[in-house]
């Protein structure tokens, strides 16, 4: 993986800019990792004067920031009385507020940095297929209304007008969030940080990162980086670039095809511009684009050419869009989501000023430039971490599970084209 997929490549308004790291650099803090965490801690450091460098092993928003659906949500997967049981009032309390307030943390982003990344700050749609699925939404909504969260819950008339599909029974309209394209936003923030005085540089893979006296050097193919502090925001694409880091956490693919934009159409497909995903063991993913793509999602990876793939779409497309017909599927693409055993994220300490945020379990947008944001003021000493920092974790044997996981997801995806 060195480049975002071609659909958010294609249709990116904001430039891909960067060079390779050369010669021997020294900085405050160096940022392995041009995602969301890289960057939004990059621009938030160096909007407090702190001299800092992000370095990418391919461009920026090579990862999962550049190759997601672009649903910019609230909170996390886990509704807000389980972040409470899991991490206490105090810390749980806070973490729910800064992750419910995330997604205004991007747009206003956005909004402040002009990033060309077709915002739609239309909300986005929990949507239910059976009444347990109506029952869990139910309890969602009353968690997140008590907060005085802007959530309602729509009846299956309503779900059924704001997404053109008749086949959801009820759905969680949540006001706060949005859409964006993922990749636009991702080198907006690269933008961003260039310009608040971040150095960036791309192309450049950190093969080891090794003490030395009080600062640690990161070497590359092309250069040596010596900082004091360390953040290694490399989430699921970690390897082997610190030991035992790649193993605190697991992997789920997930996968994606876009049609041609099909204008009208399409017209009664989300007609106001939210972006969709059920509550499903094996999720679905539904958006738009600003040209009229649809652009359909789920858990697994693309195989080969990926015509297992499109027939899965096709399947899926007729089961959810019935009156839509056929569609031409343009592109396809798939990438790593990293997951925690207790789908909570982790800022984990791995030796003196050395840290790595991660685990969003799928949920990196608004919680990736919230975690950057609060890394940075931790740096700079003027703010806290909205979460302890703990020890590293490694489980048992995360990449037998998550090969494991992709066998099962693609013996689902063949029998859903089947049956
Ligand atoms: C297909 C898909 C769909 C998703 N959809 C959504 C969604 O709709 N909404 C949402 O909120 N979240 C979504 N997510 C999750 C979200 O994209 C991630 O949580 C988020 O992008 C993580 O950002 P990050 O910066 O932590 O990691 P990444 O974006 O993965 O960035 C890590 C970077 O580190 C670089 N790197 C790795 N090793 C090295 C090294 N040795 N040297 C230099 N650089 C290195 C990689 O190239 C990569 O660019 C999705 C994820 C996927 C994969």
């Amino acid at each position: 993986m060195t480049r975002p997929p071609g659909l958010w490549r294609d249709t990116c308004a904001e430039p891909c800019d960067g060079s390779a790291l050369h010669g021997n650099i020294t900085t405050d803090v160096a940022i392995v990792g041009g995602g969301f965490t890289g960057l939004s801690t990059a621009l938030h450091l160096a909007q407090t004067g702190c001299d800092v460098q992000v370095v990418e092993a391919g461009e920026i928003g090579t990862g999962a920031s550049g190759r997601n659906v672009g649903l910019v949500n609230a909170g996390l997967w886990l509704p807000p009385h389980k972040i409470r049981a899991r991490l206490g009032d105090g810390i749980g309390d806070n973490l729910v507020r800064l992750l419910g307030d995330a997604p205004a943390q991007v747009f206003d982003l956005i909004e402040q940095h002009q990033m060309h990344c077709e915002p739609v700050r239309a909300g986005t749609i929990h949507v239910a297929s059976t009444p347990q699925q109506l029952d869990d939404l139910r309890n969602r909504a009353a968690m997140w209304q008590n907060l005085k969260a802007p959530v309602t819950l729509l009846s299956a008339e309503q779900t059924q007008h704001r997404t053109g599909s008749p086949h959801f029974i009820g759905g969680l309209f949540d006001a706060r969030a949005g859409t964006v394209q993922p990749l636009g936003y991702a080198r907006g923030l690269a933008r961003a940080a260039t310009a608040a005085g971040a150095q960036i540089s791309t192309h450049s893979r950190v093969t080891t990162i090794t003490r030395d006296h009080d600062n640690w050097q990161l070497t590359t193919p092309t250069g040596t980086l010596t900082a004091n502090r360390v953040v290694i925001a490399t989430n699921a694409l970690t390897g082997p670039l610190w030991p035992g880091l790649d193993r605190c956490q697991s992997q789920i693919s997930y996968f994606q095809l876009a049609t041609e934009p099909l204008g009208e159409r399409a017209a009664h497909v989300l007609p106001g511009g939210e972006g969709i995903w059920d509550c499903g063991t094996i999720m679905i993913s539904l958006r738009r684009d600003q040209a009229g793509r649809i652009i359909l999602g789920s858990m697994g990876r693309i195989i080969e050419t990926g015509r297992l793939s499109q027939r899965w779409a096709n399947r899926t497309l007729a089961r959810l869009l019935p009156d839509l017909g056929a569609v031409n599927w343009q592109q396809a693409w798939h990438g790593p989501i990293g997951t925690t055993p207790d789908k909570l994220p982790r800022i984990v300490q791995l030796d003196d000023n050395v840290y790595a945020p991660f685990g969003y379990n799928g949920r990196g947008i608004a919680p990736g430039t919230a975690m950057g944001a609060a890394l940075a003021g931790f740096l700079s000493g003027t703010g806290n971490l909205p979460l302890p920092l703990t020890p590293p974790q490694p489980l048992r044997a995360p990449k037998l599970y998550a090969r494991s996981l992709d066998v099962a997801l693609l013996a689902h995806k063949v029998l859903r084209t089947i049956v």
